[in-house]
């Protein structure tokens, strides 16, 4: 998605960096890490125009990452738009604000890497550090 690949860019260039908690912390979103139980991930929110992202504090490392580089998505890809929880079931839904939310965060988390000449794809999204689960996503 060539609109999304912009924002991207954009987003990197802008902070220096592809860290989402980063750029949440530059655009005054508050990350939470909340008890939100077995099956919801994380939520993005925003209450009288103050953006606050929410996360499933039982999350793994890349999880939580994920999630993150998920909401921060829906901030900038639709604002305005009441978004669903993300849960690991609805990680593979059809909406088409949560594929472009899944995207946007594979494309976020890979940032700058580039993949090298003959490199499969499993190679190099694991030398991003994504673990082979989220390979679908790309
Ligand atoms: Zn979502």
């Amino acid at each position: 998605m060539a609109r999304t690949d912009d924002i991207i860019r954009r987003l990197i260039n802008a902070h220096g960096t592809n860290d989402p908690l980063k750029i949440a912390a530059q655009n005054k979103i508050m990350v939470l890490f909340e008890e939100l139980g077995k099956n919801i991930w994380g939520y993005y929110a925003c209450i009288n125009r103050i953006p606050s992202i929410h996360i499933n504090n039982r999350l793994d490392d890349f999880q939580t990452l994920f999630a993150i580089a998920h909401e921060l998505g829906h901030h900038k890809m639709h604002p305005g738009i009441n978004t669903p929880f993300l849960r690991k079931n609805t990680l593979f839904s059809i909406d088409k604000i949560e594929r472009e939310a899944n995207d946007f965060a594979m494309k976020l988390i890979i940032g700058n890497n580039k993949p090298e000449c003959a490199e499969t794809k499993q190679c190099f999204l694991l030398r991003c550090g994504i673990p082979e689960e989220f390979h679908v996503f790309y």
